[in-house]
């Protein structure tokens, strides 16, 4: 096994520069940048208009197979791939999702990479940052208020209560909070309805944040969110409530991309993070349009698999952001590829050649559906000290029997050092091949247009199947003309189907989608094929209960 210490351990002995000295040699003035202590900072918006003119950098998207609970690392190779590039020559940037303290306290622990491929400082990312959550938050617990207050007040907007769809969030996981009912007590107090909570990453708000494009913009797209319907079931809209601007101005430092550092120093923007279920799983377009006029390379990841985060990316994210990437990167683990063949987490760690062989099923549709948007892929495989030789040969081989460009990713042990080689080849694919960038649906087709393509063509399923209360949603939102946005699909991401069971790259599957919803301010419309947690709960011993401070401030368990 390997002796490389904890992921905190190591962030903890990192050797950050100051941000203010790494902002300058990036380019980014001193007025440019706003300090929030010595190692971390947000870039004020007056950058765009200095760097109008400058010619963008190029765009690597990193994303991976279908995950499994033996664990991928994206962002461990999304980091050590930045590293890398400035170690080959090239300036690289990259830009990452903010973590929520929701899964820090759960099951996952913090977000930041791991072994050598980190940003730091990690503790500070992980807790409150900069603070754009308790924003996000804010904005949106003010429309709630203001949706009560409307209906105390007398209710002008006849809002019909029962059809609000607005809730209330928290960036903590709490199932508790998931159905509650408000307004209890006297008169005073406001009308009685159910409500419930959602978790931060999970709210429109936040997508909102990841998607707009300015300031004005992000106001813009407040007020055109939908938050329930009147009695005559026509929507209401945030800006009908008044509150959008007050709502934009919370946010006045919220939209400004946050500046910190690896444990090599390489310049991480990491700023947004919606969830890559129920809503598109990366980081504000903001902070990767800023990335693109900074280096040469901005590499960014979305979460997930490629049928999902990639997926969003390109369809959402590009269609809005007008970028593409130059090529994409996709993550496999030898671990994970065998539980896509069969094996069961307990028996990960023994040679299992043949459930490689049968796994590889998943990583060679998973590089398909990049080449489907007209993007060369390259495959990292990021190796744990359990492969061996033999499996680590097998999966090249099979990569290059099947014409797919691989390269061993060796960034948790090495940092920089050990991505080398993928940095070296992803320059010269980029700079030998000009991608043919496509979108699966245009926007303007049919709600079941564009779901169909997606299943069709991106998961390799049959077609998609729609229970009658999704029928009726769409039917209304068709006679409502708020269905020519691009779809967010809520699936498992633990396959390729909308059943977690099926690993590998199943066939002749049917996907079920059971609810519509629009969420108009983010500009897409969200279709959910399962009971998709946007609250998620505490497991039986959270990560919580391992974290501790000492009387000097010294944080432990944080992963
Ligand atoms: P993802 O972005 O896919 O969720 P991360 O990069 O956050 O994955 O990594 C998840 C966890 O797995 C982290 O704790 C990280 O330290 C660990 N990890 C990633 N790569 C390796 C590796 N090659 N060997 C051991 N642990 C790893």
């Amino acid at each position: 096994m390997s002796k490389v210490p904890s992921d905190i351990e190591i962030a903890q002995g990192a050797k950050m520069l100051p941000i203010a000295d790494i902002a300058k040699d990036w380019d980014i003035l001193d007025d440019e940048l706003e300090l929030y202590g010595k190692y971390k900072a947000k870039i004020s918006l007056d950058i765009f208009k200095r760097l109008e003119n400058k010619e963008n950098a190029k765009l690597v998207l990193v994303t991976a197979i279908n995950p499994t609970p033996a664990g991928e690392g994206k962002s461990t190779t999304t980091v050590g791939l930045g590293q890398a590039l400035n170690k080959v020559g090239k300036k690289a940037v990259i830009a990452l999702r903010e973590p929520s303290l929701g899964p820090v306290f759960g099951v996952k622990g913090g977000a930041a990479g791991g072994g050598y491929s980190q940003v730091v400082p990690m503790e500070d990312i992980n807790l409150h940052f900069t603070g754009d959550m308790h924003a996000i938050t804010t904005a949106n617990n003010l429309l709630s208020a203001a949706i009560d207050n409307h209906i105390q007040q007398g209710n002008e907007l006849n809002i019909d209560a029962r059809q609000i769809t607005w809730k209330r969030v928290l960036d903590m996981n709490d199932r508790n909070l998931r159905s509650v009912v408000v307004g209890l007590g006297p008169k005073g107090n406001g009308f009685v309805r159910e409500d419930g909570f959602m978790i931060t990453v999970a709210s429109e708000v936040m997508a909102v944040l990841c998607l707009a494009t300015d300031l004005m913009d992000l106001k813009r797209r407040f007020g055109e969110m939908v938050i329930g319907y009147n009695y005559e079931g026509a929507p209401v809209y945030a800006k009908e409530l008044g509150v959008h601007g007050a709502m934009a101005m919370l946010f006045k430092d919220a939209i400004k991309p946050n500046i910190v550092q690896t444990l090599e120093n390489t310049p991480a923007l990491i700023h947004g993070g919606p969830f890559a279920n129920i809503a598109h799983g990366c980081n504000s377009i903001m902070a990767t349009k800023l990335g693109l006029k900074l280096g040469d390379y901005l590499v960014t990841e979305a979460g997930f698999g490629a049928d999902l985060g990639a997926e969003k990316f390109l369809n959402i994210k590009c269609r809005y952001g007008g970028f593409s990437p130059d090529a994409v990167v996709i993550v496999a683990t030898i671990r994970a590829l065998k539980m896509h063949g069969g094996v069961n987490k307990k028996e990960l760690s023994g040679e299992n050649v043949e459930a490689l062989d049968k796994g590889f099923a998943n990583l060679e549709k998973q590089v398909e559906n990049i080449r489907k948007f007209g993007l060369p892929a390259l495959v990292a495989i990021n190796k744990f000290a359990t492969d061996t030789q033999a499996e680590i040969d097998l999966l090249i081989k099979k990569c290059e029997d099947a014409g797919v460009d691989v390269v061993l990713n060796e960034c948790w042990e090495k940092g920089g050092e050990g991505g080398i080689e993928m940095a070296e080849k992803l320059v010269s694919m980029i700079e030998g091949e000009t991608p043919d960038f496509k979108f699966i649906y245009d926007e303007k087709q049919p709600i079941e247009e564009k779901v169909n393509a997606i299943v069709t063509e991106i998961y390799g399923g049959r077609g998609a199947v729609f229970s009658g209360k999704a029928k009726k949603q769409i039917k209304k939102l068709e006679e409502l003309g708020l269905d020519k946005l691009p779809v967010c699909m809520a699936k498992t991401q633990y396959s390729l189907s909308d059943n977690q069971n099926l690993l590998g790259a199943p066939k002749d599957f049917d996907i079920t989608v059971q609810e519509v919803r629009v969420s108009n301010g983010a500009g897409f419309i969200v279709c959910l094929t399962g009971n998709i947690m946007v609250m998620p709960g505490l497991p039986k011993v959270p990560s919580a209960n391992r974290m501790d401070i000492d009387e000097d401030g010294n944080i432990s368990g944080l992963f």
